[in-house]
């Protein structure tokens, strides 16, 4: 129970949606930088929340979501730091109340808007489930052993008897990150609760098929033929059960590469027989983005930190490097067959 694990967020949260009618100004959603499934599922979930309870809240994000998110309930009324910064800024200004969701610092919300955020007299609310949140929140729901912080707004709504008020939109948007957080319930911290909670999502009536259609049948034909590029070229490191992925600027470029063209594409990393840890180098104008995968107790977090400047997860983190590529991808080689 949150309530016993997290009691003085659970008591402030409580606080929040019994005082309803004296809260002034719009409550403020936010989420990470290169929003994903989750960051927006989790933010609108609880966006649909508030709207059935008579709370106005506004969701915004730092920079643009991917394309197959764009069916979500809700996702056309975002607000996006990167297009509209004045805007933002004076929603950030008059607002009482902040959520923090899918990150656990201000840093995550990329340079510049992290300031504005900062700043902000709102009180904070933090729900996440990276580990090592910062105290830049005043109440935090944070417990890395959770799959998704969508799974962490249903499992508090439905400590709150409240879950119903979500209604079909909340959701759906709900479902959506648990499966695009869980690899569709695969990954090791999915447990019985992911199941049980989803079971009421599907209560409230959601349409699993085409929410799957949406999120998994959308693909555009430039991230296939950039799959193509990214597997032709795959390195496998066969003793170490390592995979290593990339893909050039150069290549990204002739494909006219998009947003979100190239998400998930770590995992195949993983899908490669013996494989423990998989990594996908995308080469950007002038540096070069990272994501990490591994199975079992290999901790990526701890090595994106390390070696990467970044973190996350023990099985799921991401980092940068501004060496080259090949430089980039030497040096990965050389640390990661001393690490697995
Ligand atoms: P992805 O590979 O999908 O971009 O990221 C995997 C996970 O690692 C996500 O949960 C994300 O929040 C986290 N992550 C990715 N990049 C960074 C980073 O630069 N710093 C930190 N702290 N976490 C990251
Ligand atoms: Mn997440």
């Amino acid at each position: 129970m949150i309530k016993d694990s997290h009691p003085e967020f659970f008591e402030a949260f409580s606080v929040l949606i019994h005082q309803r009618q004296s809260i002034k100004s719009n409550i403020l959603i936010t989420a990470h930088q290169n929003p994903d499934g989750d960051a927006l599922g989790s933010a609108l979930g609880l966006h649909w929340f508030f709207k059935r309870l008579g709370i106005s809240s506004t969701v915004m994000m730092p920079n643009r979501y991917p394309a197959f998110l764009d069916w979500m309930p809700g996702s056309k009324d975002i607000l996006i730091y990167e297009d509209e910064k004045e805007k933002v800024e004076s929603v950030i200004q008059d607002a009482e109340y902040m959520f923090i969701l899918d990150y656990n610092d201000l840093s995550r919300a990329g340079k510049g808007l992290c300031d504005d955020l900062g700043m902000s007299k709102a009180k904070k609310f933090m729900i996440d489930h990276h580990v090592s949140p910062s105290g830049c929140a005043q109440y935090i729901y944070s417990d890395a052993k959770q799959p998704s912080t969508s799974q962490m707004v249903m499992l508090l709504l439905m400590e709150l008897n409240s879950h119903e008020l979500l209604g079909e939109e909340g959701a759906a948007c709900l479902f959506t990150g648990i499966i695009t957080d869980t690899g569709s319930f695969r990954f090791p911290l999915v447990t019985a609760d992911t199941f049980r909670i989803t079971a009421a999502l599907f209560d409230l009536g959601i349409d699993h098929t085409e929410i799957y259609a949406h999120v998994y049948d959308s693909y555009d034909e430039r991230r296939f033929r950039l799959l193509g590029y990214m597997l032709a070229q795959m390195e496998v490191l066969k003793k170490h059960g390592v995979t290593v992925l990339y893909l050039t600027h150069k290549q990204q470029q002739k494909e006219h590469m998009q947003k979100g063209d190239t998400e998930g594409f770590v995992n195949y990393g993983l899908n490669l027989k013996g494989a423990k840890v998989a990594a996908f180098f995308r080469e950007d104008e002038d540096f070069i983005r990272i994501s990490f995968r591994s199975k079992d107790d290999v901790d990526m977090n701890t090595f994106a930190r390390t070696h990467f400047n970044g973190g996350g997860h023990i099985n799921a983190a991401g980092g940068s490097s501004y060496d080259s590529l090949e430089e980039t991808l030497k040096r990965f080689k050389d640390l990661i067959v001393n690490y697995v």
